[in-house]
């Protein structure tokens, strides 16, 4: 949810009659000018302000309202309430009790939040009228107060239409992927979306190049004429360095995964173990009483027995960030798999010799095997997982799933997947490098 909101200057009524005769003839002018629903609690949309007495106040215009109607509004500031506000909006005592009273079963009192806006309608001719009170709950929630025939006050929920828009946006990394992002004119959440599907391709922590260049279609919801908030990115290409990395989000039931174009999933699974046969002798736990030091002490790992020398696999594609020797761990492993997650393998006899640090190593690939070098009572692999740095267990933790896409499917996705890619902006390298060629040609041509 995008809540930006603007600093609202209060509002000061008690000069109200005069105010209204001094304005009239403006609002009867702005009128014709003004375009759209102005006033609402984002202020982007410009908002007449007049000082008077040194006092400021601000008025809006909306076209939809009539001849001579008008909206004030006012926050609920901190430590008032919504009662003192009405009451600074000059609604009368007997006013805020049947307002209280109309409002009552759809605003819990206590939840209201500073900042809530508050909206007072009203016509200043022929006659001084109140129109309507509007709550503004949320940027789609409004409480609306209006009274009847008979001058009873009713409330009634006023939900805004929330409308899907499909944007596109493109850009270059150069100094970060984040502020190419913000550059393009979207919000960083996007981007951390973007990161997202591609996490288990790109390690964006490490692997972003100047040169990387990125677009993606994404959803935007709407409401009240203004972005709410951002939906699913639907589509999404990142070159980096010179491999394009592609994805499209393949609707499924309420929820979506993303796939490239040829319908392989972009989540990768991880091995369940890093040997083929071994037994648990040791499990992840905050505390447990270690055999060799004699003291309680947290075990961020499992242990696995098995023959000194018996293989041990990379349990994902990644690559080697250490190879190294320690008291405590012995000969050790460590691979970040993607920007996420990593592991580490401790205790092994000896190192493949394919592994070198800063090296990349496959799934399934043999890496080490076990020992019993370092602190350990035999042979045995301890077996580390990281998630975004921190140490997680690594059979209690539910990875994702690799999730194929049905045969039947699959023939469907792919022309899915083609027209939805047609959406695409065009490569802003791409856009870059024509304007330079475009430029040298005429260079040339002088
Ligand atoms: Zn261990």
């Amino acid at each position: 949810m995008i809540t930006k909101r603007s600093n609202f200057a209060p509002l000061f009524l008690k000069e109200t009659p005069l105010i209204l005769s001094l304005f009239f003839c403006f609002i009867f002018v702005s009128c014709q000018k003004e375009k759209g629903f102005k006033g609402v609690n984002q202020g982007d949309q410009a908002t007449s302000q007049s000082k008077l007495k040194g006092k400021r106040l601000k008025r809006s215009i909306d076209s939809r309202l009539g001849l001579g109607e008008f909206f004030v509004e006012k926050k609920i500031r901190k430590n008032s309430n919504f009662a003192e506000t009405l009451e600074e909006m000059n609604f009368s005592y007997q006013d805020i009790l049947q307002i209280i009273k109309a409002v009552k079963p759809f605003i819990n009192f206590s939840k209201l939040q500073i900042n809530t806006v508050l909206q007072k309608k009203e016509r200043s001719y022929p006659l001084k009228e109140f129109l309507s009170l509007e709550i503004f709950l949320s940027w789609m929630e409004r409480v609306v107060v209006e009274k009847g025939e008979k001058g009873e006050w009713k409330a009634r929920k006023k939900n805004l239409p929330i409308t899907t828009k499909v944007t596109k946006f493109n850009g270059v990394v150069e100094a970060s992927l984040w502020n190419s992002a913000v550059k393009a004119g979207l919000d960083p959440a996007v981007i951390e979306k973007l990161s997202q599907i591609f996490a288990w391709e790109i390690d964006f922590n490490r692997e972003v190049l100047p040169v990387d260049s990125w677009r993606i279609i994404v959803e935007e919801k709407w409401a009240g004429g203004k972005r709410v908030s951002w939906g699913h990115i639907l589509a999404a290409e990142y070159k980096n360095g010179n491999t394009y990395h592609k994805a499209v989000r393949f609707p499924k039931g309420k929820g979506g995964e993303y796939y490239d174009l040829e319908g392989k999933s972009l989540k990768k699974k991880f091995l369940k173990s890093p040997l083929r046969f071994g037994r648990i002798t040791s499990r992840f736990t905050r505390r447990r009483f270690h055999p060799i030091l004699k003291i309680r002490r947290p075990h961020y790992g499992v242990d696995y027995a098995a023959p000194k020398g018996t293989p041990i696999f990379a349990v994902g594609d990644g690559r080697v960030t250490r190879k190294h020797y320690s008291k405590w761990g012995g000969k050790t492993i460590k691979i970040r798999h993607n920007s996420v997650y990593q592991t580490a393998y401790k205790h092994l006899s000896k190192f493949h010799p394919s592994v070198r640090r800063g090296r990349k190593v496959k799934q399934g690939q043999v890496i080490g095997y076990v020992g019993s070098t370092g602190l350990s009572t035999g042979p045995h692999l301890h077996f580390e997982f990281y998630q975004g740095g921190r140490y997680v267990d690594p059979l209690g933790k539910k990875f994702p799933q690799l999730k194929k896409i049905k045969k039947e499917n699959l023939i469907s996705y792919k022309s899915f997947a083609k027209e939805v890619w047609k959406f695409l902006p065009e490569r802003q390298e791409a856009v870059l490098l024509a304007k330079k060629t475009n430029e040298k040609k005429k260079k040339e041509d002088l």
